[in-house]
């Protein structure tokens, strides 16, 4: 077994939505990012990095690198989960956070878990989505930015 975790923040600015693991998030904010900015699937992404012991999102993905400019993270999760499956693992399970006053998670709640459950070829129940605001404090209480953080454990297959 593998155990890895991720933590991820990306600012905010006025908008019509962004992405949260995978579904789309109307909104009136919109993520500042390289690639589409969706924290919840950077998180995860970099907690199976950890878990595999393979460096961070940034290493595999650089921010500097025009070839991941509106890059979908959904791509950059398969990618880096392509390689988990190569090396022999499945899904445990994966426990996610989301951080901020917005968006409102609840009501998408769901649709994230089958997103993410799907991108990982696991079944929903091994994908738990939690959201969290911080009381107005900080960064995300104030609406300046979303955060997020992951944890998962990887299995090697029998
Ligand atoms: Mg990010």
């Amino acid at each position: 077994m593998r155990i890895g975790q991720g933590f991820d923040v990306h600012a905010l600015k006025a908008g019509e939505g962004l992405p949260l693991g995978g579904v789309w998030m109307p909104c009136d904010y919109a993520v500042i990012a390289h690639s589409d900015g969706d924290v919840l699937l950077h998180a995860l992404t970099d907690a199976i990095l950890g878990a595999l012991g393979e460096g961070d999102i940034g290493q595999w993905f650089p921010d500097n690198d025009p070839r991941f400019a509106g890059a979908d993270s959904k791509v950059l999760l398969t990618e880096v989960w392509e390689r988990a499956v190569e090396r022999g693992f499945e899904l445990g399970n994966a426990d996610l956070t989301v951080i901020g006053q917005v968006p409102k998670v609840g009501p998408a709640r769901e649709a994230i878990q089958a997103s993410v459950a799907t991108l990982l070829g696991a079944e929903h129940a091994q994908v738990n989505i939690k959201a969290t605001t911080t009381e107005k404090l900080g960064f995300t209480g104030r609406k300046e930015g979303i955060a997020a953080q992951a944890a998962v454990l990887l299995v090697k297959r029998p």
